[in-house]
């Protein structure tokens, strides 16, 4: 397959040919170009690395009913929230059907990677490992050991068959606690990432000790938080339908003049569907809604280049031969790719060159 159009990648947006064999890019170049131009199928569009999910709730998929009105902390805070009852009263096949769908779901809009933190302990992470042993699809797995004070073989266990623990909040979890996930996370080289400043805003100085690779929300943090935030070189992760359902917004525009490192997700399952291009779109319209815009470069960014970054895995957010990761066309205008990408994507312009990509075993 030839597509002649656009590249929108970690390297920006320009005008481009890539060739594909058995959907894996081949040759890459200047628009009409291409060695093997008239001899193969052409669509005109936009390439870009496959997106990632900066953060999800999957197990929450299990959750079929409008979800009760009331503040955040009733519906999903740990551990008698409606959403934690919720998962206990679910019997295990049940929730790894839900999850299965999630995840097809995502494979379809074509979503290459996710990131979740999974409840439930040692047992909700195999559950999540198993739904994904099932999709082409790479999942970071964050758990979160159940007991407290934290049981040192508990943890380790956790660590054993997670890429990391998410925990809550600091304003839900002790000092101590935090520094003890932090240390064995360190120790086995897996990440440490927490909820922060969601419905009431915590002093950096809580969520920023020890250093975390993640923070997900942020809605209520200062500029300053933000500045702190950047300056210690920690990752966010935004979810704005999710905090939009509480009459809240990160400050978007802020974290784009600072140069945040930012990434995108589509939070519990049990709100929204895990779809990034709804996330884009809302990100996009809401930002205006609150007069204060973000570009769509910006957005592009937090769901295409910086997540992959976070994963270890920066080249995978490059259009061009020998990509780790398969990216993805879409049968979209390229005169202006990351307006495109931010607006207007559905699974229904998404083309997949090549074969159906192998199941992955983990
Ligand atoms: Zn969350």
């Amino acid at each position: 397959m030839l597509v002649e159009g656009a590249i929108l990648d970690r390297d920006g947006p320009r005008a481009a040919y890539v060739r594909f064999r058995n959907g894996r890019v081949v040759e890459v170049g200047a628009p009409g170009t291409a060695s093997t131009r008239g001899r193969l199928h052409q669509v005109r569009g936009i390439v870009i690395p496959a997106p990632v999910n900066g953060h999800t709730h999957l197990g929450d998929a299990v959750s079929v009913r409008e979800p009760p009105d009331g503040p955040v902390e009733e519906l999903v805070a740990p551990p008698l929230s409606y959403k934690f009852q919720l998962l206990a009263d679910t019997p295990r096949a049940a929730k790894l059907a839900a999850m299965r769908a999630a995840l097809g779901r995502m494979v379809r809009e074509g979503v290459g990677a996710m990131l979740d933190f999974r409840e439930e302990g040692v047992a909700g992470v195999e559950l999540l490992r198993s739904a994904l042993s099932e999709v082409p699809l790479r999942g970071f797995v964050f758990g979160r050991p159940l007991r407290r004070p934290i049981d040192a073989r508990e943890l380790a266990h956790v660590l054993d068959v997670a890429d990391g623990v998410g925990l809550s909040s600091a304003r839900d979890e002790d000092t101590d606690t935090r520094r003890a996930v932090a240390r064995a996370c360190r120790r086995s080289r897996k990440r440490y990432g927490l909820h922060a400043s969601e419905s009431v805003r915590e002093r950096p100085e809580t969520y920023l000790d020890p250093t975390p690779d993640l923070l997900v929300h942020l809605t209520q943090a200062t500029a300053d938080d933000l500045t702190a935030v950047r300056d210690q070189g920690v990752a966010v992760a935004l979810c704005p339908r999710s905090n939009a359902l509480f009459g809240r917004q990160a400050d978007l525009r802020t974290m784009e003049r600072l140069g945040l490192k930012v990434l995108l997700g589509s939070d519990n399952a049990m709100f929204h569907t895990p779809s990034i291009w709804s996330e884009l779109q809302f990100a996009y319209t809401s930002s205006r809604l609150l007069g204060r815009p973000v570009s769509a470069s910006f957005l592009a960014r937090a769901a295409l280049v910086e997540p992959w970054a976070w994963l270890g895995v920066p080249e995978a957010a490059r259009v061009a031969p020998g990509s780790p990761i398969r990216p993805l066309v879409l049968r979209l205008p390229p005169d202006d790719p990351a307006y495109q990408v931010v607006t207007r994507v559905t699974e229904q312009v998404i083309v997949r060159p090549g074969p159906r990509p192998r199941r992955r075993s983990r």
